[in-house]
């Protein structure tokens, strides 16, 4: 099913509001794995609105419009639906019941102009707006069909939740399911290389997605029963598996610090932190790993104006060697961790390094990460390669 997306709206097209519509619109037929192919943007024009719409019903089988279903002569889209299938709109006693109702309710006279909101063609069902008054339409014809919804954001999300979503999941017969793999250590670039043969396929589907963890990998395998989805998932699992390796650190919900809390809970080692650069990010992100509750026994901050006291020179190996040791002691714990960095407000010095130290009471090892971008962006990466280097040593030495 070849999908399309058309919302109106000439302030939109002014810039004056974003179109959240289809954002929304768009994550939600990706969940039900149905394929969206165009989405466009039309103002309030009958000639253009009726063009693009006419190219829609000619390249796609589902077609959803948002907007432009109000009282007022600006809001056309009945009339651009109606004209192009070339079907009359009537009155609708129970829409227009309803409608007089409303305004009943709210003790407002109905101006004239609302009447327009109770109107149908013979191909359309209504939907009901219960967060408005303009009611949907569900239009069904010559194997196609044309999904008409309110703009007002909450009306229309109202709309697809109560109406739209359940007749979309029940005419759906294939089973969709996703799985995410999660790499470190390669660029998006080398992945790509690496999983080309697999991009190519339509059935599972492979995306490519940087995020600051690393590069991602998602799966999705459409097919008629629960079994076979995840037969084939599991099948193209172990294909990126056999080429990615050691790069890959884990799958779906998985985090760097849960998989760390994890491997230490297992092994019954403890673990502190101390950081200058990232001044708590290592410790917050070990702090919220519910995986292995009594591992991290807690860290230290340096701003660069204690760094005297605590008797540490320069950023560099040394130092933050001396800092992983001295907070290992400090805390009585079998791993002492240290990120040692620039600290102290604007942007770093042209060269600038990072040193990440990791100790147990055999062995001293110094990772020194590049320094590339905005100090919080860098911040965050370190804090993730900090994760990666500790995951290593733990498999290394215990
Ligand atoms: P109404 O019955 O309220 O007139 P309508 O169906 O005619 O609704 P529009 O008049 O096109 O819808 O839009 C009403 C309001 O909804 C807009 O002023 C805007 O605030 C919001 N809106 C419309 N389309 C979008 C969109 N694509 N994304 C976000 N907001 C939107």
């Amino acid at each position: 099913m070849k999908a399309e997306i058309i919302t109106s709206g000439t302030e939109l097209l002014l810039g004056e509001i974003p179109d959240t519509n289809t954002a929304y619109i768009a994550g939600q037929l990706a969940a039900l794995g149905i394929n969206l192919y165009y989405a466009s943007t039309v103002g309030d024009n009958f000639e253009r609105y009726s063009g693009v719409l006419k190219q829609a019903w000619a390249r796609s089988d589902l077609i959803i419009t948002t907007g432009g279903l109000g009282p007022t002569q600006g809001d056309i889209t009945r009339e651009v639906v109606s004209a192009m299938l070339g079907e009359k709109m009537t009155i609708d006693p129970d829409l227009k019941k309803e409608l007089t109702e409303f305004f009943t309710r709210l003790h407002i006279e109905m101006p004239d102009n609302n009447l327009k909101q109770a109107t149908l063609i013979l191909s359309a069902r209504a939907m009901r707006n219960t967060a408005g008054t303009a009611p949907g339409w569900w239009v069904e014809k010559d194997g196609r069909t044309i999904i008409v919804l309110p703009g007002p954001p909450r009306e229309m999300q109202t709309m697809w939740e109560n109406v739209v979503l359940p007749r979309l999941e029940a005419s759906r017969s294939a089973i969709i399911m996703s799985r995410l793999i999660k790499t470190w250590g390669l660029s998006e670039a080398a992945v790509d290389q690496l999983v080309s043969p697999f991009l190519k396929e339509s059935n599972p589907t492979l995306g490519i997605y940087a995020k600051p963890d690393g590069i991602q990998l998602r799966i999705t395998a459409r097919e008629n029963t629960r079994e076979g989805a995840a037969e084939m998932i599991a099948r193209r699992e172990r294909e990126i598996r056999e080429v990615m390796k050691e790069h890959i650190w884990g799958v779906d919900n998985d985090t760097l610090e849960s998989i760390v809390g994890r491997l230490l809970a297992r092994r019954a080692l403890t673990l502190a932190v101390a950081e200058s650069f990232t001044g708590g990010l290592l410790a917050l992100a070990l702090n919220n790993v519910p995986e292995g509750q009594g591992f991290f026994k807690g860290g230290v901050v340096i701003s660069p104006c204690a760094r005297f006291s605590w008797n540490l020179g320069e950023p560099g190996s040394a130092t933050a060697t001396l800092m992983a040791s001295q907070v290992r002691e400090k805390f009585s714990t079998d791993i002492g961790m240290a990120i040692d960095g620039p600290g102290g407000p604007g942007p770093a010095a042209p060269g600038s390094k990072l040193f990440i130290a990791i100790g147990n009471d055999r062995a001293n090892e110094v990772f020194t990460p590049g320094y590339m971008g905005r100090p919080e962006q860098v911040a965050r990466r370190t804090v993730n390669h900090a994760l990666i280097l500790l995951r290593n040593f733990v498999d290394r030495t215990s």
